[in-house]
Protein backbone atom coordinates (compact mmCIF):
# COMPACT_ATOMS: atom_id res chain seq x y z
CA UNK A 1 0.00 0.00 0.00
CA UNK A 2 1.31 3.10 -0.81
CA UNK A 3 1.04 6.43 1.53
CA UNK A 4 -1.89 8.32 0.23
CA UNK A 5 -1.27 11.47 -0.70
CA UNK A 6 -3.50 13.66 1.01
CA UNK A 7 -3.13 11.56 4.68
CA UNK A 8 -1.92 13.12 8.15
CA UNK A 9 1.44 14.00 8.77
CA UNK A 10 1.53 11.53 11.86
CA UNK A 11 -0.18 8.40 9.67
CA UNK A 12 2.23 9.25 6.83
CA UNK A 13 4.87 8.72 9.76
CA UNK A 14 3.16 5.82 11.23
CA UNK A 15 2.96 4.19 7.81
CA UNK A 16 6.76 4.95 6.79
CA UNK A 17 7.37 2.72 9.64
CA UNK A 18 5.89 -0.31 8.45
CA UNK A 19 9.49 -1.88 7.38
CA UNK A 20 10.45 -1.59 10.37
CA UNK A 21 7.79 -3.58 11.76
CA UNK A 22 7.44 -5.85 9.22
CA UNK A 23 10.69 -7.43 10.94
CA UNK A 24 9.19 -7.69 14.25
CA UNK A 25 6.29 -9.51 12.84
CA UNK A 26 6.86 -13.24 12.35
CA UNK A 27 4.10 -16.10 10.97
CA UNK A 28 4.27 -19.72 12.55
CA UNK A 29 3.21 -21.95 10.02
CA UNK A 30 0.03 -24.16 10.85
CA UNK A 31 -1.85 -25.08 7.80
CA UNK A 32 -0.46 -22.05 5.78
CA UNK A 33 -3.71 -20.89 4.79
CA UNK A 34 -3.68 -17.60 6.56
CA UNK A 35 0.11 -16.67 5.43
CA UNK A 36 1.02 -14.64 1.97
CA UNK A 37 4.22 -17.09 0.71
CA UNK A 38 5.51 -14.08 -0.80
CA UNK A 39 5.13 -11.25 1.33
CA UNK A 40 4.91 -12.49 4.85
CA UNK A 41 7.51 -12.86 7.06
CA UNK A 42 7.36 -17.01 7.86
CA UNK A 43 10.55 -17.88 6.40
CA UNK A 44 14.21 -17.63 7.89
CA UNK A 45 15.16 -15.30 5.04
CA UNK A 46 12.41 -13.06 5.89
CA UNK A 47 9.34 -11.90 3.08
CA UNK A 48 10.78 -13.55 -0.05
CA UNK A 49 9.33 -10.77 -2.42
CA UNK A 50 12.33 -9.02 -1.10
CA UNK A 51 14.85 -11.58 -3.37
CA UNK A 52 12.41 -12.75 -6.21
CA UNK A 53 11.76 -10.32 -8.87
CA UNK A 54 7.58 -10.76 -9.86
CA UNK A 55 8.91 -13.29 -13.26
CA UNK A 56 11.10 -15.33 -11.15
CA UNK A 57 7.66 -15.80 -9.00
CA UNK A 58 5.59 -16.50 -12.26
CA UNK A 59 7.83 -19.00 -13.45
CA UNK A 60 7.66 -21.19 -9.87
CA UNK A 61 3.79 -21.36 -11.08
CA UNK A 62 2.67 -19.76 -8.34
CA UNK A 63 0.14 -16.27 -7.74
CA UNK A 64 1.31 -13.24 -6.38
CA UNK A 65 -1.56 -14.16 -3.55
CA UNK A 66 -0.18 -17.61 -3.21
CA UNK A 67 -0.68 -18.69 0.42
CA UNK A 68 2.19 -20.78 2.02
CA UNK A 69 -0.53 -23.82 2.00
CA UNK A 70 -0.22 -23.82 -1.69
CA UNK A 71 3.30 -25.54 -1.16
CA UNK A 72 1.81 -27.76 1.49
CA UNK A 73 0.36 -31.13 0.72
CA UNK A 74 -0.27 -33.55 3.07
CA UNK A 75 0.91 -32.03 5.84
CA UNK A 76 4.28 -31.93 4.10
CA UNK A 77 5.98 -29.63 2.03
CA UNK A 78 5.72 -30.19 -1.28
CA UNK A 79 7.41 -27.25 -3.65
CA UNK A 80 7.17 -26.91 -7.46
CA UNK A 81 10.00 -28.60 -9.01
CA UNK A 82 12.87 -25.52 -8.56
CA UNK A 83 13.45 -24.40 -12.36
CA UNK A 84 16.40 -21.52 -10.43
CA UNK A 85 19.33 -22.49 -8.12
CA UNK A 86 17.60 -19.18 -5.89
CA UNK A 87 14.44 -20.99 -5.30
CA UNK A 88 16.10 -24.34 -4.73
CA UNK A 89 18.27 -22.49 -2.40
CA UNK A 90 15.04 -21.28 -0.54
CA UNK A 91 13.31 -24.30 -0.05
CA UNK A 92 16.66 -25.73 1.41
CA UNK A 93 16.78 -22.85 3.79
CA UNK A 94 13.64 -24.09 5.88
CA UNK A 95 14.53 -25.85 9.19
CA UNK A 96 13.80 -29.13 9.38
CA UNK A 97 11.90 -27.98 12.60
CA UNK A 98 9.31 -25.83 10.69
CA UNK A 99 6.93 -28.29 9.98
CA UNK A 100 3.66 -27.65 8.55
CA UNK A 101 0.93 -28.13 11.30
CA UNK A 102 -2.24 -29.05 9.04
CA UNK A 103 -4.55 -28.80 12.19
CA UNK A 104 -3.84 -25.94 13.61
CA UNK A 105 -3.86 -22.36 12.57
CA UNK A 106 -1.30 -20.23 11.48
CA UNK A 107 -0.13 -17.37 14.52
CA UNK A 108 1.34 -14.03 13.54
CA UNK A 109 3.74 -13.42 16.60
CA UNK A 110 5.69 -10.00 17.80
CA UNK A 111 8.38 -12.36 17.67
CA UNK A 112 10.55 -9.53 19.71
CA UNK A 113 8.18 -10.29 23.01
CA UNK A 114 8.56 -13.25 25.39
CA UNK A 115 4.70 -13.84 24.64
CA UNK A 116 4.47 -13.09 21.01
CA UNK A 117 2.47 -10.58 22.08
CA UNK A 118 3.09 -6.70 21.48
CA UNK A 119 4.80 -4.64 24.14
CA UNK A 120 5.80 -1.31 24.02
CA UNK A 121 9.10 -1.68 25.97
CA UNK A 122 10.60 -4.97 24.29
CA UNK A 123 9.71 -2.94 20.91
CA UNK A 124 11.76 0.24 22.08
CA UNK A 125 14.52 -1.95 23.33
CA UNK A 126 14.62 -3.90 20.20
CA UNK A 127 14.54 0.11 18.13
CA UNK A 128 16.52 2.73 20.13
CA UNK A 129 20.25 2.86 19.87
CA UNK A 130 22.07 1.50 22.82
CA UNK A 131 25.32 3.36 24.49
CA UNK A 132 27.20 2.88 27.57
CA UNK A 133 25.42 3.90 30.33
CA UNK A 134 26.69 7.29 31.17
CA UNK A 135 28.19 7.62 34.70
CA UNK A 136 25.88 10.21 36.04
CA UNK A 137 22.64 8.53 34.57
CA UNK A 138 21.43 7.28 38.33
CA UNK A 139 21.75 11.17 39.88
CA UNK A 140 19.55 12.49 37.03
CA UNK A 141 17.21 9.30 36.22
CA UNK A 142 16.07 8.08 39.12
CA UNK A 143 11.62 7.13 40.73
CA UNK A 144 11.03 10.50 42.06
CA UNK A 145 12.65 12.80 40.71
CA UNK A 146 10.47 15.19 39.37
CA UNK A 147 10.41 15.57 35.46
CA UNK A 148 10.96 19.35 34.23
CA UNK A 149 14.17 19.52 37.14
CA UNK A 150 15.54 15.90 35.28
CA UNK A 151 15.23 17.56 32.07
CA UNK A 152 17.31 20.68 32.52
CA UNK A 153 19.99 18.78 34.94
CA UNK A 154 20.05 16.22 31.79
CA UNK A 155 20.65 19.15 29.44
CA UNK A 156 23.58 20.16 32.15
CA UNK A 157 25.12 16.55 32.06
CA UNK A 158 25.28 16.29 28.22
CA UNK A 159 26.37 20.18 28.61
CA UNK A 160 23.58 21.38 26.32
CA UNK A 161 22.22 23.91 27.88
CA UNK A 162 22.19 27.35 26.05
CA UNK A 163 24.76 28.97 28.24
CA UNK A 164 25.92 32.25 26.63
CA UNK A 165 29.65 30.96 25.78
CA UNK A 166 27.71 28.65 23.54
CA UNK A 167 25.50 30.83 22.21
CA UNK A 168 28.59 32.96 21.36
CA UNK A 169 30.10 30.35 19.60
CA UNK A 170 27.19 29.80 17.22
CA UNK A 171 27.79 33.22 15.98
CA UNK A 172 25.13 34.81 18.15
CA UNK A 173 25.99 38.36 19.72
CA UNK A 174 24.96 38.58 23.66
CA UNK A 175 26.64 40.21 26.14
CA UNK A 176 28.78 37.12 27.58
CA UNK A 177 28.61 38.39 31.28
CA UNK A 178 26.83 36.34 33.97
CA UNK A 179 23.63 37.82 34.75
CA UNK A 180 23.38 36.55 38.40
CA UNK A 181 26.63 37.72 39.69
CA UNK A 182 28.20 40.56 36.35
CA UNK A 183 31.68 38.96 37.45
CA UNK A 184 32.66 36.77 35.30
CA UNK A 185 31.51 35.23 31.83
CA UNK A 186 28.68 32.62 31.73
CA UNK A 187 29.15 29.14 31.46
CA UNK A 188 27.93 26.16 32.62
CA UNK A 189 31.24 25.86 34.80
CA UNK A 190 30.50 29.14 35.99
CA UNK A 191 26.94 28.53 36.49
CA UNK A 192 26.93 25.17 38.57
CA UNK A 193 28.13 26.59 41.21
CA UNK A 194 31.36 28.47 40.38
CA UNK A 195 29.35 31.80 40.19
CA UNK A 196 28.82 33.43 43.81
CA UNK A 197 25.16 33.80 43.36
CA UNK A 198 24.86 30.05 42.98
CA UNK A 199 27.65 28.83 44.93
CA UNK A 200 25.55 30.89 48.11
CA UNK A 201 23.14 28.57 47.10
CA UNK A 202 24.65 25.29 46.28
CA UNK A 203 27.33 25.56 50.03
CA UNK A 204 23.79 26.06 52.41
CA UNK A 205 22.56 23.06 50.58
CA UNK A 206 25.74 21.03 51.35
CA UNK A 207 26.00 22.36 54.72
CA UNK A 208 22.50 20.90 55.48
CA UNK A 209 23.91 17.55 54.26
CA UNK A 210 26.34 17.92 57.40
CA UNK A 211 29.02 18.53 53.68
CA UNK A 212 32.01 21.03 54.43
CA UNK A 213 33.35 21.92 50.92
CA UNK A 214 33.60 24.74 48.54
CA UNK A 215 31.74 24.62 45.72
CA UNK A 216 33.56 23.73 42.92
CA UNK A 217 33.57 23.46 38.81
CA UNK A 218 30.13 22.08 37.44
CA UNK A 219 32.64 18.71 36.18
CA UNK A 220 34.03 18.47 39.75
CA UNK A 221 30.37 18.81 41.38
CA UNK A 222 29.12 16.12 39.38
CA UNK A 223 31.63 13.63 39.97
CA UNK A 224 31.93 14.31 43.34
CA UNK A 225 27.50 14.22 43.88
CA UNK A 226 27.72 11.25 41.34
CA UNK A 227 30.19 9.37 44.53
CA UNK A 228 28.34 11.09 47.66
CA UNK A 229 24.59 9.82 46.55
CA UNK A 230 25.43 6.23 45.56
CA UNK A 231 22.96 4.05 47.05
CA UNK A 232 18.86 3.66 47.92
CA UNK A 233 19.45 5.06 51.23
CA UNK A 234 16.85 8.75 52.20
CA UNK A 235 20.03 11.04 52.42
CA UNK A 236 20.97 9.64 48.79
CA UNK A 237 17.65 10.28 47.21
CA UNK A 238 17.13 13.55 48.72
CA UNK A 239 20.23 14.94 47.89
CA UNK A 240 19.89 14.12 44.37
CA UNK A 241 16.61 15.31 44.20
CA UNK A 242 17.61 18.71 45.71
CA UNK A 243 20.85 19.07 43.29
CA UNK A 244 18.19 18.63 40.65
CA UNK A 245 16.57 21.49 42.22
CA UNK A 246 19.31 23.49 42.82
CA UNK A 247 20.11 23.14 39.25
CA UNK A 248 16.95 23.80 37.88
CA UNK A 249 16.24 26.84 40.26
CA UNK A 250 19.59 28.60 39.70
CA UNK A 251 18.82 27.90 34.94
CA UNK A 252 15.08 29.53 35.81
CA UNK A 253 16.81 32.54 38.21
CA UNK A 254 19.36 32.86 35.32
CA UNK A 255 16.11 32.78 32.45
CA UNK A 256 14.00 35.02 34.04
CA UNK A 257 16.74 37.75 34.71
CA UNK A 258 17.32 37.47 30.68
CA UNK A 259 13.92 36.93 29.33
CA UNK A 260 11.64 38.63 32.23
CA UNK A 261 13.66 41.69 33.48
CA UNK A 262 13.08 40.07 36.91
CA UNK A 263 15.43 39.29 39.99
CA UNK A 264 15.18 37.20 42.92
CA UNK A 265 18.44 37.44 45.28
CA UNK A 266 19.80 33.84 46.36
CA UNK A 267 17.67 33.32 49.64
CA UNK A 268 14.60 33.62 48.08
CA UNK A 269 15.63 30.78 45.11
CA UNK A 270 17.15 28.88 48.20
CA UNK A 271 13.34 29.64 49.86
CA UNK A 272 11.41 28.73 46.73
CA UNK A 273 13.94 25.05 46.76
CA UNK A 274 12.99 24.55 50.45
CA UNK A 275 9.33 25.11 49.75
CA UNK A 276 8.92 22.36 46.60
CA UNK A 277 11.44 19.75 48.45
CA UNK A 278 9.19 19.77 51.22
CA UNK A 279 5.94 19.52 49.43
CA UNK A 280 7.63 16.56 47.42
CA UNK A 281 8.90 14.50 50.26
CA UNK A 282 5.54 15.51 52.22
CA UNK A 283 4.51 13.23 49.50
CA UNK A 284 6.49 9.95 50.07
CA UNK A 285 4.96 9.22 53.36
CA UNK A 286 7.27 6.47 54.52
CA UNK A 287 10.79 7.24 55.42
CA UNK A 288 12.25 4.58 58.08
CA UNK A 289 12.31 6.71 61.42
CA UNK A 290 16.57 6.35 62.08
CA UNK A 291 18.66 9.37 64.07
CA UNK A 292 20.33 9.74 60.47
CA UNK A 293 16.79 10.12 58.73
CA UNK A 294 15.57 12.25 61.46
CA UNK A 295 18.40 14.62 61.37
CA UNK A 296 18.07 14.81 57.98
CA UNK A 297 14.60 15.75 57.97
CA UNK A 298 15.44 18.61 61.18
CA UNK A 299 17.84 20.37 58.49
CA UNK A 300 15.52 20.63 56.19
CA UNK A 301 12.18 21.36 57.94
CA UNK A 302 10.82 18.43 56.40
CA UNK A 303 6.95 17.15 57.91
CA UNK A 304 7.58 14.39 60.50
CA UNK A 305 4.73 12.63 59.32
CA UNK A 306 6.85 11.01 56.80
CA UNK A 307 8.28 8.70 59.06
CA UNK A 308 7.04 5.47 59.46
CA UNK A 309 8.37 1.68 60.73
CA UNK A 310 10.56 -0.90 58.65
CA UNK A 311 10.99 -0.97 54.69
CA UNK A 312 10.40 2.56 53.08
CA UNK A 313 8.27 1.46 49.83
CA UNK A 314 9.37 4.70 48.07
CA UNK A 315 13.20 4.02 48.08
ZN1 LIG B 1 27.98 34.38 37.92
Amino acid sequence: MKVPYDCSWTVRKILKLRGLGQNFVKHHIGNGLGTSLWYDNWHPWGPLYKILDDRTVSRLGTAASATVSSVISNGIWHWPRPRNNLIHQIQMAIPGNLVPQIEMEDEVRWHISPNGQYTTKHTWEAIRSKSEKVPWASLVWFPRNVPKWAFILWLACLKRLSTKDRLRKWGMEVDPTCVLCSQADESLQHLFFHCCYSSNIWEVILYRFQIQRKADLWNSEVSWAIHFCRGNSFQSLLFKLVFAAAVYHIWMERNSRIFGGRSRCAPEVLDSIDEYIRSHVYSWKVIPSSVENQSMCELWKLPRRIFGPGIPRVL
